[in-house]
This record gives structure tokens, C-alpha cells and sequence, in this order.
């Protein structure tokens, strides 16, 4: 039943038209993360269709348009890019069992309560963690999914991404080493290694759409070293390669992580993805809090990319990452939150938050400024995802973009750099997301969805998932 609310929200939230026009107008300040770092003050930005036109003040931008928004008292930033997630795992926040463990025994504690997961369950999790998402200012996000029991396949979380309107990396994960062999995961919950390529192609071949300002692809994305064959790292890199999609995996995560690697490859997780050739612009690892100096010269010199997590990271206690030192060795550093039951929030500004703050515990307060901090959830997240559509306000860009009230509480005092106050302060939800010229964040409410039912069917659902 839609409240009549939700009824009208829905009402704006069509696809914009390739014609239609919409004017951004009066910002105090627009964060370009253009090639010259612009920060416009009293800035405008001219959409047209999925596409930015223009971004400058009144005098570089067209002043009339099919819509107008007045954005005096906001600030805009190019949506956030969120490269690493497991959206079904917004059904296990918080679980009593699984809230002070570290990697390995956290994971062993979800992955029975993970087997009973159902279609259904997949897609309502995956819309509740990306109108968390969306109500954080990310507007691309991938998704890595490597858990199928009970008929779930990738397209429920695709059919989830396209419903709410999100910009979306779709990761065939993937489970093949289960205990028996060895591995970590219960043997009832992995996957045929035959089978898994198969569904892999599959998915790429219905899926994938390589042109710039997609709006969906397909990553290859076997779970961990952990959890899948070195057979199987090696034929999905065969596959992801004869297809041009990119790679993603979990790497170097903890102490375990590294010595699992060890014991079981006689390598390091650098030397293990080398060998595999799990290394290239088209290949990004999660965490890689444990990486060594010879894997982050290795990833530089290949354009590897990482996807940083430091609320997960520190969640589970697996350490700090060295940003600032991966950043001055010249690798490509992105954002993700990760996982709802590792975080357990989908929220990407706080995100970017904790990557400054963490930076600076580990390694003193020069180690990352505020705007490094947001570069790297945008122009990082970019890289890292293998785009050049996203990530800046520029023209031919695709108008992904979040802006942020700059009059609440929470900015208070802290306007001498609104910037700045963005990433210091705890600016909460956005006013408006807007994701290839759509506007799916509407005066703080989730436009594509009527979020009070969702909120109600997820927790019906995690009850169920709960209780087994
Ligand atoms: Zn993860």
C-alpha cells in the first residue's frame, strides 16, 4: 500500500527525458573535483538529460530551464562512489553473536544464518542498503554478492538497483572452497567451480553494458583467497578479460587473512594475485589493510586499485590501511563502506569521515586533509570502478551529484570552510541525490521508494532470517 506521500514522491521521480533540462542554481559553493580542483561559490550547474552541460556561476551557466532548483544555504559535491558492499548483509546488522569477533569467526558465525537467505530477502536488502546509500549522497555503487542458496541469482540484485535508480557494479561473487577442502565456509553454501563461470558468463552477456554513462555492469568477483580455488582466481580473470569487465576481491584483509596466504599458497596475497595476474587498471581489492610494500609498488606501477573501508576495519579490528602511504606511492585508493554487518552502516559520508579520522590515528594529523578525504570517495571510487564518466562536475560528465543543507545544526560555527565542515562535521542526510540527471533524493526523502514500508518488510524479513 503506498502512503499518499510516497505516492507523490513517486510522482518526480520519473526518468528524466534526453531533452529535459534542470538548472542548479545559488549554491554557496560547488566542489567540482574538476582537473583544476575548482570550488565555485554562488555556483550553477546546467543538466541536460543524464548529462552535465555546463558548471560555473550565473555568467557561464544558462539561467532558464524545464526545472530549477534554488540551492542557496546548500553545498554540491559529485555524488559519492562506493566501491565495496554486500548489500544482503543489511538483514544482519548487529547480530548478538557476531558483534565482537574478528574476520574469520564473524564469518563463520553469519554464514549459516546467510544459507537461509531467499530471493525476496536478497532484493529487500539490497533496496534498504541503497536508500541508506542514496540518502548519504553515494550515487554509484557496486554491490558484491557470493552468496546464492535457495534459487537467489545476481539479477534480484539488479532488479533491486534498477527499481531504486542507482548507478550500479554488479559482482558476480563467488564460494567454491568450503571446509572440507580446506576453506572457510560451510561446504553447503559454496558453489561448482563450472557452475560458477557459467552463471558468471551468463550474467555478463545479459547484463554488462561496457558504454560510458552505464548505468549497470558486471564485475567478476570471486569472495576471498580464502573461499574460492586458485583455479577458479585464474579462469574468472580468462572471463573478465575476454569481455573487458572489470575484477574485484577481498585481499591482505588481517593478521588471518595474511597468514592463511602463507600457509596455504606459500605467497603473499601480493605475490598471490600477481602470480594469478589479478593486477591492472581493471582490477580493484577491498581492504588490503595488511598489504606490503612490495604489493602497494606493485599495484602503483599496475593501476590496482583499492577500496578502502575504515569502519569495517576497524569494526572487526583488522587494523589501518596506509592510505597516506598507498596515496604517496601513486595507487588508486577508493572508498567503500562494505558490508551492513561488518559496519553496520551504508552511509558514505560518514565513510569518508571515519578514512580521515582513522588516517590520523594510525599515522598523525597531517596523514590525509579533509578534501584528499572526499577525493578519494569520488575521483578514487572512480578509478577504482575503471570510469571516467563519474566522480567530477564537468562538462560531458554524467550529473551524478549530492548536495548537502549547509543551515543545519550540525554545520553550525564551522562555515568558514564549507568544504571542510562537510567532511569534520557530521552534516547527516542530503537535501537532494541526484544520479544520471534524475532526482532520486528529494528534500531529504527517498523518491523512488516509499521508504516506511521498506523499513517495515526488511525488518520482517531479518526477524524471519533471525529465527531460522
Ligand atoms: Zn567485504
Amino acid at each position: 500500500m503506498l502512503s499518499s506521500m510516497g505516492t507523490n514522491t513517486h510522482a518526480t521521480s520519473r526518468v528524466p527525458s534526453v531533452s529535459h533540462t534542470l538548472l542548479l542554481k545559488n549554491a554557496d559553493v560547488v566542489v567540482t573535483m574538476d582537473d583544476k580542483r575548482r570550488e565555485i561559490k554562488q555556483g550553477c550547474v546546467y543538466i541536460k538529460g543524464n548529462t552535465i552541460v555546463s558548471v560555473g556561476t550565473v555568467k557561464d551557466v544558462p539561467q532558464t530551464a524545464d526545472r530549477i532548483i534554488d540551492l542557496k544555504g546548500h553545498i554540491v559535491i559529485p555524488g559519492l562512489i562506493n566501491t565495496h558492499h554486500h548489500m544482503y548483509q543489511s538483514l544482519t546488522r548487529a547480530v548478538p553473536k557476531a558483534q565482537d569477533g574478528e574476520l574469520f569467526n564473524w564469518l563463520t558465525t553469519l554464514y549459516p544464518i546467510w544459507e537461509r537467505l531467499t530471493p525476496e530477502m536478497m532484493k529487500v536488502a539490497t533496496k534498504t542498503a541503497i536508500a541508506e546509500l542514496m540518502l548519504s549522497g553515494c550515487t554509484t555503487s557496486s554491490d558484491h554478492q557470493y552468496v546464492y542458496p535457495n534459487g537467489i541469482k545476481l539479477d534480484h540484485s539488479i532488479e533491486a538497483a534498477q527499481e531504486m535508480g542507482m548507478r550500479f557494479h554488479a559482482c558476480r561473487g563467488s564460494m567454491s572452497v568450503g571446509k572440507k577442502q580446506g576453506g572457510l565456509p560451510p561446504d553447503s553454501i559454496v558453489e561448482d567451480e563450472k557452475f560458477i563461470l557459467k552463471d558468471t558468463q551468463r550474467v555478463i552477456e545479459q547484463f554488462h553494458d561496457g558504454r560510458r554513462g552505464a548505468m549497470l555492469r558486471i564485475v567478476v568477483a570471486p569472495c576471498s583467497p580464502f573461499s574460492v580455488s586458485e583455479q577458479l582466481m585464474r579462469e574468472s580473470a580468462k572471463l573478465a578479460r575476454s569481455y573487458k569487465v572489470s575484477m574485484h576481491t577481498h585481499l591482505a584483509e588481517n593478521v588471518s587473512d595474511i597468514e592463511y596466504s602463507k600457509k596455504n599458497f606459500n605467497k603473499t596475497p601480493a605475490q598471490y594475485v600477481e602470480d594469478l595476474e589479478w593486477v591492472g587498471h581493471d582490477v580493484w581489492h577491498a581492504h588490503c589493510v595488511k598489504l606490503d610494500d612490495y604489493g602497494m609498488k606493485l599495484f602503483a606501477r599496475t593501476g590496482t586499485g583499492v577500496a578502502h573501508c575504515p569502519c569495517s576495519n576497524m569494526r572487526l579490528g583488522s587494523g589501518i590501511a596506509p592510505v597516506r602511504h598507498m596515496l604517496d606511492c601513486g595507487m588508486h585508493v577508493g572508498l567503500g563502506v562494505d558490508g551492513s554487518a561488518s559496519n553496520d552502516s551504508s552511509d558514505m559520508m560518514t565513510e569518508v569521515r571515519q578514512a580521515l579520522l582513522l588516517q590520523r590515528v594510525g599515522f598523525g594529523p597531517q596523514a590525509l586533509t579533509a578534501r584528499e578525504a572526499l577525493e578519494i570517495a569520488t575521483l578514487g571510487g572512480a578509478k577504482n570502478l575503471n570510469r571516467d564518466d563519474v566522480g567530477a562536475l564537468a562538462p560531458g560528465m554524467m550529473a551524478d551529484l549530492a548536495i548537502f543543507r549547509l543551515d543545519s545544526i550540525a554545520m553550525a560555527g564551522a562555515l568558514h570552510d564549507p568544504v571542510a565542515a562537510l567532511v569534520f562535521c557530521n552534516p547527516g542526510k542530503v537535501a537532494y541525490t541526484i544520479i544520471n540527471g534524475r532526482v532520486v533524493v528529494e528534500d531529504g526523502r527517498v523518491a523512488t521508494i516509499d521508504v516506511p514500508v521498506l523499513i517495515e518488510t526488511h525488518n520482517r524479513l531479518a526477524n524471519t532470517l533471525a529465527a531460522g
